[in-house]
């Protein structure tokens, strides 16, 4: 986990797994990937094993030591709801969420499908929840547009939209029941250019439904010198935050080690053993 995080839209990211397998045009240029094969090899780094996907169960109780209200991003270095990530662990993030509502949790996914079915099914006690928010990725129209139908048919109580990297005009589209939508364009080499029409229908349709729009960036190889204002004018709205008292810190080691307890008599004698050694 860490505080600060660079990305526009969070306070702090949390990765209680790492790696991933790319999916879609969005993840051509996957930062996460790009950072973490950097570190292929490299003795004791928590990338050692590259992108290779990997659970971190000594990582899920980390929100409880963030002492005060924090947005965070959850598995900002992977994909939560990837085939690889066994329904227990999947649950086992959820019941940290669940405990730690004095945070606001953002959990996005490229796989909705699968959102779809566990939100629909064994998640439904997380996706209630007003303090986490869901979210898919919508890059063009093939792959990200069916994301948001699966979205709208999730009984999340939050739904928001990363549409990021935008690679093409989405024309128009259901807004319905999408409380936030983020827009950004690609960066670093090799950046896919942003058309500033294709931005600014997506706002329209935002504020046409009245749904709360974030402009992170137009992004491009120079992603600080083109900024991130959308005809004159910085875009940085939120759906409404719930509040939460932060208990105290026995409290906390209490809500922890119940985690850890019941993580630890799910693992026994699971499969989980090989894709956290
Ligand atoms: S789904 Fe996300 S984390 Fe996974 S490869 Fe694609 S961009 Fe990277």
């Amino acid at each position: 986990m860490s505080l600060n995080s660079h990305i526009e839209w969070t306070d702090a990211t949390w990765n209680p797994v790492r790696g991933c397998t790319k999916i879609s045009p969005g993840c051509k240029h996957c930062y996460a990937e790009t950072f973490a094969e950097r570190f292929r090899g490299v003795k004791g780094h928590p990338y050692e094993q590259g992108f290779d996907l990997k659970l971190v169960p000594e990582k899920l109780i980390e929100p409880f030591s963030w002492r005060s209200p924090k947005l965070v991003f959850v598995n900002s270095m992977s994909d939560l709801f990837q085939e690889g990530v066994p329904d227990p662990y999947v649950e086992a993030v959820c019941r940290v969420m669940v405990a730690a509502k004095w945070h606001t949790f953002q959990v996005l996914t490229k796989r909705s499908e699968r959102l779809k079915e566990l939100l629909s099914g064994p998640l439904q006690f997380a996706a209630k929840q007003d303090h986490i928010w869901w979210g898919v990725s919508v890059e063009d129209k093939k792959y990200g547009l069916p994301r948001i139908s699966d979205l709208q048919q999730a009984p999340a109580h939050v739904r928001f939209l990363s549409v990021e990297p935008l690679l093409e005009d989405l024309g128009e589209f259901d807004l319905s029941g999408i409380n936030w939508v983020i827009v950004g364009g690609e960066s670093g080499p090799g950046a896919r250019p942003m058309q500033p029409e294709w931005v600014v229908s997506v706002r329209n349709q935002c504020r046409d439904s009245r749904v709360p729009f974030f402009f992170k960036q137009w992004g491009g190889v120079r992603k600080k010198k083109n900024g991130r204002k959308l005809d004159g004018k910085t875009y940085d709205e939120y759906p409404r935050r719930t509040t939460s008292p932060v208990p105290d810190r026995i409290r906390c080691l209490a809500h922890a080690d119940e985690i850890l307890d019941s993580f630890a008599r799910a693992f026994r004698g699971s499969s989980l053993t090989q894709l956290t050694a």
